[in-house]
């Protein structure tokens, strides 16, 4: 199956439950998805992960299906490597392993 096979399985399924939600609603299962894909990282539970990567990728379709976005042509800025240095495996310089927090505020 290929990721346009999908989206396109995913738009038959779910596209008038996802107009019926709207974009923004979409947004939020989206949203509540990807943490939950948190939670199943932190766990490390193998098949708990499984689920959560499928449901994290079929809302994301969902999105893009809503968006008319075509995922499969918007994935391939990525089919050559890195879309920035366009290196196999990236040569950008940085590694970005720390999530920004805000610092406290400080009186
Ligand atoms: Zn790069």
């Amino acid at each position: 199956m290929t990721l346009k096979e999908l989206q396109e399985i995913i738009r038959k399924t779910y596209l008038h439950k996802d107009r019926q939600r709207g974009l923004e609603g979409t947004f939020m299962w989206f949203a509540e998805e990807v943490g939950e894909l948190a939670q199943a990282l932190r766990k490390g539970d193998r098949e708990a992960l499984r689920m959560e990567f499928s449901d994290t990728l079929a809302w994301l379709l969902s999105l893009a299906n809503l968006a008319g976005v075509d995922m499969e042509e918007a994935a391939r800025r990525y089919a050559h490597g890195c879309p920035k240095c366009g290196h196999i495996p990236c040569r950008c310089g940085e590694v970005r392993n720390r999530y920004p927090r805000e610092e406290p505020e400080t009186p």
